[in-house]
């Protein structure tokens, strides 16, 4: 089928987000094409909203609109605690229990030498030095792939002559499962059995 140009364009755009093939692309775009007018002005509003004013937090990298995210911000927050994630998801993943009370850092990525990403790649360096400056324990939460697991101990290893105390998520977490698809009672009990590395 022959499409103008510009729809073309908005499907191409749909099809390049992680999970969404050629059909569901087709589908989105036909659907805000076929809706009231709002609609697509809305999206297009906010995604150029977020794109301007969101960035990293400079203290754990996690999306803010500030120079320190929403968390980091927070007087109640225990900053002496540091949960190490994967990925800005996995923070609305453990505030949902709202059984946390530290603050976290965000890598962006999991340690994968197949793929080329190093300890250079990640927001490492600056959790070490803020680990170094100011945390009691620093609680390992990347995934249990081999990737997350290989990350927890690089970070473990660096941390090693220290006094800060390291914990890793206990297990009852599947094998290979990623921190986005847990529910709360499994990442909670994880969190409260977590050992000492
Ligand atoms: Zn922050």
């Amino acid at each position: 089928m022959m499409l103008p140009p510009s729809l073309e364009q908005l499907i191409q755009c749909f099809h390049r987000l992680p999970g969404i093939g050629k059909k569901t692309a087709r589908r989105l775009a036909f659907h805000l094409l076929s809706t009231e007018g709002a609609t697509t002005l809305l999206l297009a509003d906010a995604l150029r909203e977020a794109h301007e004013k969101i960035r990293l937090c400079t203290n754990c990298f996690n999306f803010a609109e500030a120079i320190l995210c929403p968390i980091c911000s927070a007087p109640q927050r225990d900053s002496a605690i540091i949960c190490v994630v994967e990925k800005p998801t996995d923070i609305l993943n453990m505030e949902a229990g709202g059984f946390y009370n530290g603050t976290y850092h965000v890598l962006h990525g999991a340690l994968s030498p197949l793929e080329g990403v190093g300890p250079e790649h990640l927001h490492i360096a600056e959790l070490i030095q803020r680990a170094k400056t100011y945390a009691h324990e620093v609680i390992l939460a990347t995934g249990s792939s081999t990737e997350g697991e290989a990350t927890a101990l690089y970070i473990d290893r660096a941390l090693k002559d220290t006094n800060i105390k390291r914990t890793r998520l206990a297990r009852g977490i599947p094998a290979g499962s990623e921190l986005e698809y847990l529910d709360e009672i499994t990442l909670r009990r994880a969190l409260e059995g977590r050992i000492h590395l």
